[in-house]
């Protein structure tokens, strides 16, 4: 007979903590209030508006989508050849061994390219301290054994870069090694060009795999800038993953827009690999939600829409850029942040201090000192930058 008890089976679930961040936010009146937990761009006025180029394809869309009916597996292939060249560039856009399926989001490509490296017999990926706080379960999912690399050193505020390159030594060949392709999370700082060159090497030679998550293309320094890591890395080796967003970039959060990209050694192995990834979508999502990625297919499809958006994405980068500056400039021990790049960077602050800076300022952020620079504004700016740095030491 079947337990009727089964469910109080079930672990207890672990809370979010941003999640629990936004709550207590919304719930303090003060008007002085600055919410940079929560990951998302916000304009000037603290909104995150649905850009202008991504309503005007929603309109083109309505009148000229004549039917909803299945696509495959592999969701928008149009979508998928237009946000490879964006990725990528044109050297690697029209690259056969280079495959890549339509997913829900990042999210649900750093898992089905777990699912595809455990599938392909991969045992170890190794994760670099600190990360993104749902890489581990993501990835974890697929039960590959996670072995971690130092990355950031908070204290010092840099990329701690020879330490991660001796923890890689104990990497075996066919171990992945996942990396964030440009604005870090949650760190902001990213590996220098000579640091990916070095890296790329290195990672080629010992027949590493890379998994590199590329989540905020446009954020950090512009397009090809911020896929210049990883298209060296991607162009180097023979074996990579690339978990591409859209989410950010396009400001389409809850479309869940994104995709896969697997390079393979050859045209042939890469035909395996891509029916491998459609199996493997059959039996997690069926296919991806449509709407996000054909929304991106037509502005990238539409010159007019393409530039608009670029201004658009140009215009999201020169905020972060100009916050970062002005918290650069408001105290020396702040100088870093303006060599960090994307919406997020580290305070080096204790959980005690976080916790004061919420009561004593109103300002939320989460208990590792992560904030949200896009969190920010013109007027409250300065105000953040002197009460943080109060609390740094001399
Ligand atoms: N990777 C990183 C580093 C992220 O910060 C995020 C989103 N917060 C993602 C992947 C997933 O993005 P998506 O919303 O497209 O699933």
């Amino acid at each position: 007979m079947a337990d009727k008890k089964l469910f109080e089976n079930l672990p207890e679930p672990q809370p979010d903590a941003l999640l629990a961040l936004i709550g207590l936010c919304r719930a303090d009146p003060r008007p002085t209030k600055i919410d940079v937990g929560v990951g998302v761009y916000r304009d000037a006025a603290g909104a995150t508006p649905i850009l202008r180029s991504v309503k005007a394809a929603e309109k083109i869309l309505i009148e000229t989508q004549d039917t909803k009916t299945y696509l495959g597996s592999d969701g928008d292939t149009r979508f998928v050849e237009l946000i490879k060249q964006v990725a990528f560039g044109d050297a690697l856009a029209g690259d056969p061994t280079l495959v890549g399926v339509q997913t829900p989001g990042g999210c649900g490509a750093l898992r089905l390219g777990a699912e595809l490296l455990k599938s392909a017999g991969a045992t170890r990926i190794f994760l670099g301290q600190p990360t993104w706080p749902n890489h581990a379960p993501l990835l974890g999912v697929a039960r590959l054994e996670t072995v971690d690399y130092p990355y950031y050193d908070t204290a010092k505020r840099t990329v701690r870069f020879d330490e991660m390159m001796k923890a890689l030594e104990g990497a075996r060949a066919g171990d992945v090694v996942l990396l964030h392709g440009c604005c870090h999370n949650p760190t902001g700082a990213d590996l220098s060009l000579d640091q990916w060159d070095r890296l790329s090497r290195f990672v080629a030679d010992r027949g590493l795999i890379p998994f590199i998550d590329l989540a905020y293309q446009g954020l950090g320094n512009g397009l090809d800038e911020d896929a210049a890591g990883t298209r060296m890395m991607v162009e180097r080796v023979d074996q990579a993953l690339v978990a591409q967003s859209c989410d950010k970039n396009f400001g389409l959060y809850r479309e869940r827009t994104g995709a896969l990209f697997v390079k393979a050694p050859s045209e042939a192995v890469a035909k395996a690999v891509y029916g491998n990834l459609l199996s493997l979508a059959r039996t997690n999502w069926s296919m991806p939600p449509d709407h996000g990625a054909a929304i991106v297919r037509i502005i990238l499809d539409t010159p007019d829409l393409r530039a608009d958006w670029k201004a658009e994405l140009t215009e999201m980068l020169a905020r972060i850029r100009g916050l970062r500056a002005r918290l650069a400039a408001a105290d020396p021990r702040l100088a870093y942040i303006d060599e960090q790049n994307g919406m997020f960077s580290m305070l080096p602050l204790s959980p005690e201090q976080v916790l004061e800076l919420r009561k004593e300022e109103g300002f939320y952020m989460a208990g590792s000192g992560r904030f949200n620079v896009a969190g920010l504004s013109d007027e409250n700016v300065d105000r953040f930058a002197k009460a943080v740095a109060a609390k740094l030491p001399a």
